[in-house]
């Protein structure tokens, strides 16, 4: 289960949902829009991965890119195009672009592209929940001015539960998330880590809490 966001920016309807639902399907988080201005105001929201079609109504899917890196938003760009020149393509990536695709294509080398291109980009973002923000590098949890520390495995207990809001996560997959293969962890150490990013969840003043659904596990909501 992946539980990235993508958008997805594809005028032509027809193609747009098609591509919105087979993706859904594969566990993405899809905003699907149909010109390039919707798609920079959707990328100021947090964003994995973008699929941009080149020949928008308003704009050549290449400006809208080049408009997003100018922005600090360095997600990667899967490029849809009718084309297949090789001019089109250097054009592609040296507007920042990380791949391209030619119209038609195979549903399965678009999920297989956009996959290598999540791994690639380091398959762990910065996560964002409303107000909450969880850094990968520095561990800490912030939501406005306020900060707290987490260790490792608090972070990734949290982040498991924050790429997937609102969703009850079983214990085991949160363990198998947060701890290394084949560790034996007890249900009452799960607890503890949830009682403590409770109580740092608290200290950043957020509405959003970790609840306990018995006998399954936590959500995130
Ligand atoms: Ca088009």
């Amino acid at each position: 289960m992946s539980g990235h966001r993508l958008i997805v920016v594809e005028d032509d309807p027809e193609l747009r949902a098609l591509v919105t639902r087979g993706l859904e399907e594969e566990g993405f988080t899809v905003t699907a829009v149909g010109d390039g201005a919707s798609a920079i105001t959707a990328a100021h929201e947090a964003v994995d991965a973008l699929v941009v079609d080149v020949g928008l109504p308003d704009a050549d899917g290449r400006d809208v890119c080049q408009a997003l890196r100018a922005q600090g938003i360095g997600a990667p760009v899967l490029f849809l195009t009718a084309r297949d020149a090789v001019t089109d393509r250097l054009a592609g990536f040296s507007a920042g672009g990380d791949d391209y695709l030619t119209k038609p294509f195979h549903f399965d080398e678009l999920v297989a592209r956009l996959r290598a291109l999540l791994r690639r980009a380091g398959a762990d973002p910065v996560t964002t929940v409303g107000p909450l923000r969880l850094d990968p590098t520095t561990h800490a949890a912030s939501a406005g001015d306020l900060e707290v520390a987490l260790t490792p495995t608090e972070y990734r207990v949290l982040a498991a539960l924050a790429a997937r809001p609102g969703v009850v996560l079983r214990r085991r997959d949160l363990v198998r998330a947060a701890w290394p293969e084949g560790a034996i962890v007890h249900d009452n150490t799960l607890d503890q880590y949830v009682a403590r990013l409770r109580r740092k969840l608290r200290a950043l003043e957020l509405e959003l809490q970790i609840s306990t659904t018995h006998g399954v596990g936590y959500r995130l909501g």
